[in-house]
């Protein structure tokens, strides 16, 4: 029984050799590996859903609303923009729309496009669709080069071509001239991922306004940063009703629990109290920046709520060090890089003091 192995299944070819994707889930004192939201459901809120879960919980021996209408209503009022909720479409996590994204415009004999160093579940979705992927390096600031990027999309054609913004693990944003330039060159849809824009710096736009102008842009988002319910599982994106339409082709009836839909209901009830929340994120990461600076490291800009910061010569050393001092930071992008997610000022302290300890400063 236990010579059986994973390499004795008849998996797809393509799979075979992969690792599945996740970062570590150590028990530490300091978690600022996955970009969580450090600012746990107040009593008030964490009251409301437990309320909100007591509601349809008497009603769990029907499906839910396959269409999540209510749910996708209050998105739509929450994103603003005029838009409604036949242009809003939600499933369990970005993750889950980025795959439904793929599945109905990726697939055998397309590919997909992005800019690296980005989220590497953008490849990962993209191969396990069967999709193929072209990856473009970033400039040298992390910025996306729109002249460049077009002359890749033209000589390419990808049927999908993503955008993070704010980037994942570098922080940056996208001009809108830059996103704009990119749905006007794309032939397929593009699709920029906004995990991380309510922690966007003042003045740094949503690509959320160029949508009436461009039928195959789609904005995807989350629940899990901002928000602060990583646990409940709930992306969504805003897109033409015509995108909206195409993703039922492929989404399973039922997908979203109506404990998920009844959750991010709640929790959306809750907007102005989650969004303080990402004010005071804002300023922890706009501190660490100068702190991290001023101790002679160089940053990315960011845009979201996790640094990246360098440069190393053993960046693992030093990713070593700090978890063995209860620190846990996130071994990613170039490879003279660490990322690190703003926590709450207790953990940015313990932070500041563990990287001290193991680097002595820049300075
Ligand atoms: N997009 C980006 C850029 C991310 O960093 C993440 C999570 N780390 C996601 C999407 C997926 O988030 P979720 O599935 O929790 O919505």
């Amino acid at each position: 029984m236990s010579e059986f192995g994973l390499e004795d299944l008849p998996v797809r070819d393509d799979l075979r050799g992969r690792t599945p994707y996740g970062a570590p889930q150590l028990d530490v004192p300091v978690a600022l590996n996955t970009n969580e939201n450090p600012y746990a459901p107040s009593p008030r809120l964490a009251e409301a859903l437990a309320r909100a879960v007591a509601d349809v919980a008497i009603g769990l021996n029907r499906y839910p609303d396959r269409d999540a209408t209510r749910l996708r209503a209050a998105l739509a009022g929450y994103l603003g923009h005029g838009l409604g909720a036949d242009q809003v479409w939600a499933a369990n996590g970005s993750n889950e729309v980025l795959q439904q994204i793929l599945q109905v415009f990726g697939g055998p004999g397309r590919t997909a496009m992005g800019f690296e160093p980005s989220y590497s579940m953008h490849p990962i979705i993209t191969g396990v669709t069967n999709t193929g992927w072209t990856a473009l390096p970033r400039a040298h600031d992390f910025a996306v080069d729109a002249e460049a990027a077009v002359a890749a999309i033209t000589a390419n054609r990808p049927d999908i071509v993503f955008l993070t913004s704010p980037n994942n693990p570098t922080g940056t944003a996208l001009p809108l001239e830059v996103i704009e330039a990119v749905a006007h060159a794309a032939p397929g849809v593009v699709v920029v991922d906004e995990a991380y824009a309510e922690f966007r710096r003042e003045g740094t736009p949503s690509a959320l306004s160029l949508l009436p102008a461009h039928p195959r842009l789609i904005v995807s988002r989350t629940m899990s940063k901002a928000f602060a319910m990583a646990g409940a599982r709930l992306g969504y994106l805003a897109a033409h009703p015509a995108v909206v339409d195409a993703l039922q082709l492929v989404r399973l009836p039922y997908h979203l629990s109506a404990v998920s839909q009844a959750v991010a209901g709640t929790a959306l009830e809750f907007a102005d109290e989650l969004l303080g929340a990402v004010k005071q994120l804002r300023e922890e990461r706009d501190d660490l920046v100068e702190w991290l600076r001023g101790h002679g490291f160089t940053i990315a800009d960011s845009d979201a709520n996790f640094v990246l910061f360098g440069e190393f010569d053993d960046r693992r050393a030093v990713w070593q060090g700090l978890l063995d001092r209860g620190v846990l930071i996130r071994e990613t992008g170039p490879p003279q890089w660490l990322r690190v997610t703003v926590g709450t000022p207790e953990e940015m302290s313990a932070f500041r003091e563990a990287l001290l300890d193991v680097t002595g400063g820049r300075r």
